[in-house]
């Protein structure tokens, strides 16, 4: 007899990964999932609910969700058949970039009530659950920005390297419920995420921050972010290949990353503890070396520098 399909709560899905993620599953030819599609807005459904087609209302529902909210959590799980998750995955998140001087203490602490805290306050909310079932998987969208840091992102690296200390804590005391965490880390994905933000700041004054800077940040790093994006971007639909893939696996990993052109580019931090290697070389790159920078991007666009490093 087939198992009974897993729930599987998802947070964030009025647009992008979570959007895809949900349609990926719901559509899943095993009929091995029961998908929670949340938003925090559900005046938003009508992209997720046109591209979900018939599986609206059989394998798929879309439920309200703020990541923020203690009491719109509670009416989450409340709402589902039975209030069990089996799988959740915390993909809410929100972005932040620009010069530090430049940007209020309050946009900082609304990226980690999103980002960190609002998966935290799901987990807390389906933990329960789990443990007394002893089986579950918990998948926290993560991003390659949760290993290594990068310039003028602070505030979100530190956001996403906070999920990955509490998570890979929490792996370990799970395991013995039969509970596994999977940190899923995307290099650049071309969704409204970076677009609107790269677009906001573009324009935006940036109070308090000094001419240098801001010419730095301007002339410097959006032009490489841009060039980041168009060079080594993989689309949502790519990411949440990986981790239906993830979700399925009867022996998920800790740690999986969704984009191999990507790769070359934590190498500089895995080599050298010290972390010299990585901020030295990335400044060079970004301040000095600019079409070396270029030049490297558009290589592993072609595929031809990773391949020449990780032979096939
Ligand atoms: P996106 O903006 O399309 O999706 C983010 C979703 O989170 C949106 O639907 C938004 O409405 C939702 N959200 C924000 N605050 C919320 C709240 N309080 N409650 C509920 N939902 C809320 O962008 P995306 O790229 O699909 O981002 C999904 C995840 O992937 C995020 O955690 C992001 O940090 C991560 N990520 C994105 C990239 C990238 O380059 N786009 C790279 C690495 C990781």
């Amino acid at each position: 007899m087939a198992d009974a399909p897993r729930t599987v709560l998802i947070s964030g899905c009025s647009s992008g990964i979570g959007l895809e993620l949900a349609v990926q599953l719901a559509h899943d030819h095993r009929h091995r999932y029961q998908v929670v599609a949340t938003m925090r807005d559900l005046g938003k459904k009508g992209t997720l609910e046109a591209a979900a087609g018939e599986a609206l209302g059989q394998t798929l529902t879309v439920a309200q969700l703020d990541v923020c909210s203690d009491e719109s959590v509670a009416q989450c799980l409340s709402s589902i058949q039975g209030g069990e998750v089996d799988v959740l995955v915390n993909n809410a998140g929100v972005g932040l970039v620009g010069p530090l001087e430049g940007l209020s203490l309050a946009a900082m602490q609304n990226v980690f009530d999103t980002n960190f805290f609002g998966a935290v306050r799901l987990v807390r909310a389906v933990l329960p659950g789990m443990k007394r079932r002893r089986k579950g998987h918990i998948v926290v969208v993560s991003s390659v920005m949760g290993l290594q840091g990068v310039v003028f992102n602070e505030a979100y690296a530190a956001s996403k390297f906070a999920l990955e200390g509490f998570f890979e804590s929490l792996a370990v005391q799970l395991l013995q419920f039969n509970i596994f965490i999977t940190l899923v880390e995307p290099g650049p994905v071309v969704t409204n995420f970076e677009g609107k933000l790269l677009e906001q700041v573009s324009t935006a004054e940036f109070p308090d921050t000094d001419p240098d800077t801001l010419h730095y940040f301007r002339d410097f790093y959006l032009p490489a972010s841009r060039e980041l994006f168009h060079s080594v971007g993989q689309s949502p639909q790519d990411v949440a290949q990986v981790i239906v893939k993830v979700i399925s696996s009867t022996r998920p990993p800790l740690r999986q990353q969704t984009n191999a052109r990507y790769t070359p580019l934590i190498v500089l931090k895995t080599v050298d503890p010290s972390g010299s290697l990585y901020v030295r070389i990335t400044h060079c790159l970004l301040f000095r070396w600019t079409r070396l920078l270029n030049l490297g991007l558009r290589c592993l666009a072609c595929g031809c520098l990773r391949f020449r490093i990780w032979p096939r």
